[in-house]
């Protein structure tokens, strides 16, 4: 079959590169000069297949002043003149009620277990992918008891699912937090404990996407990637999709993948798909580690701040920040630098602060937190979108998943609570 998939971010990446293996013939388009140079560029390096509970959560009502009102919280809206802004915010608070929230992570656990398990095998059938890949273990730090017992409760919910030795997740009490991670010794009376997961993985995305792409052309002389191509929009003829228009003229294949990240509700629009996705604006900073004993070795996240570190090669990465404010990757250099000062105050001679790339990126975000994959109602046109802040660590499940169901094969995970109208809301 030949298949186009729509944007080249890490999860058109892992689409394109199950499918090449199916046999399908691949073209990727994006309209960037090579694969993930958005979203997928310099994120927080965290493959966090057991760490998934969303944003929208009964918990958010009470952070909703500082949200509006500070300028230094983790997240931060600001009312635009967007219906689809303000839709989507009603749509996120609708879904803040910790039923739904548990639902939420019960799906979203599903696939993060699947895609650790595709890692795995990808890690043993491609020996040579080389993107700073390394099984580091995870700790979530809390500076409070009410929050500490808050992801006891999940760790206990999260076990009842999973079960098994596999996704094992551990409370630990702030000693034994700086035991496992002595970078953390100065701030061991700021914090009252964590959340330790051995199975978690850290790596570069953007380097990881690449790679795969690598491969999709190595696959077969019949595939193709056309970068520096602007996707115009999807071309239907009586309830199926017949091609693409692009900047580079008309494309037809006999499958579509929409896989454009943020951009994709627009693509989506005129053919009366709606996609609830709106851009989470982000920020990283990147910069060689200057003191190794300075500086984290487990990837290390600080939940109240919202904010994630990974050691990405020789390098540290600190990622955090959820503006709710347009379409706009530009970097804001008030909130890149709350970022450096949160980051300081961690970890301060971990790396040269006065030194540091910094970068912005817009997470397509649901409501809900559950990326949208599968079928639509037209033949031909299959999602895979809305990862938000997990597209990293859900895009081999999604990929797989999303090219079972390309090649007429039911999905070798559920995608239940994941599919059209259901997910996103
Ligand atoms: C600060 C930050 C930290 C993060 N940390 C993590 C993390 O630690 N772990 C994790 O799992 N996830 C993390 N994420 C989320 C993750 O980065 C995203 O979920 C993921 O990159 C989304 O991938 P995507 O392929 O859907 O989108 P993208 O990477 O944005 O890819 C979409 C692609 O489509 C292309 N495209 C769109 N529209 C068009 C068009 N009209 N024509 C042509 N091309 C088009 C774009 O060029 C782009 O390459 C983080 C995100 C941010 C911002």
């Amino acid at each position: 079959m030949r298949v186009i998939v729509l944007g080249a971010g890490v999860v058109g990446a892992a689409t394109a590169y199950y499918l090449a293996r199916d046999g399908h013939q691949i073209t990727l388009v994006d309209r960037n000069a090579g694969p993930a140079r958005e979203a997928s560029f310099a994120n927080g390096g965290q493959l966090s297949y057991s760490y998934v509970a969303p944003l929208a959560d009964a918990g958010v009502w009470a952070k909703l002043a500082p949200w509006l009102l500070s300028s230094t919280s983790p997240v931060r809206f600001r009312p635009q003149l967007d219906p689809a802004q303000w839709r989507w915010c009603l749509q996120f608070l609708a879904a803040c009620r910790s039923s739904r929230s548990a639902e939420t992570s019960r799906h979203l656990l599903r696939l993060g277990h699947a895609s650790r398990r595709l890692m795995r095998a990808l890690l043993v059938q491609e020996p040579a992918l080389d993107f700073a890949y390394a099984n580091t273990g995870k700790l979530v730090i809390h500076r409070d008891a009410a929050s500490l017992a808050g992801a006891r409760r999940q760790v206990d919910f999260q076990s009842r699912l999973t079960g098994g030795d596999d996704f094992r997740q551990q409370v630990l009490d702030s000693a034994a937090c700086v035991a496992i991670e002595p970078a953390l010794a100065r701030l061991r009376r700021k914090i009252v404990g964590g959340v330790y997961t051995p199975s978690e993985d850290t790596a570069d995305c953007h380097r990881f996407s690449v790679g795969l792409v690598d491969r999709v052309r190595a696959a077969s002389a019949e595939n193709h990637c056309l970068f520096d191509t602007e996707i115009v929009g999807l071309q239907v003829a009586r309830g199926e999709i017949v091609g693409v228009h692009t900047s580079q003229g008309p494309l037809q294949g006999d499958a579509y993948v929409l896989a454009s990240g943020s951009d994709s509700p627009r693509l989506a629009r005129p053919l009366g798909v709606r996609l609830p996705i709106y851009p989470l604006k982000g920020y990283s900073l990147t910069a060689p580690i200057t003191d190794p004993g300075a500086a984290p070795t487990l990837s290390v996240t600080d939940f109240q701040r919202k904010l994630v570190f990974a050691r990405i090669g020789g390098q540290l990465r600190a990622a955090g920040i959820a503006d709710i404010v347009a379409h706009d990757r530009a970097i804001d250099q008030r909130r890149m630098a709350t970022l450096v000062a949160e980051a300081r105050a961690l970890f301060p001679r971990a790396v040269d602060y006065r030194h540091v790339e910094a970068w912005a990126g817009l997470r397509p975000a649901t409501p809900s937190g559950r990326p949208i994959l599968g079928a639509t109602a037209y033949r031909r046109l299959w999602l895979n979108v809305g990862h938000g802040a997990l597209g990293f660590t859900l895009a081999l499940a999604s990929g797989r998943a999303v090219a079972d169901l390309i090649g007429g094969q039911a999905p070798f995970v559920s995608l239940e609570g994941l599919t059209l109208p259901d997910a996103g809301k």
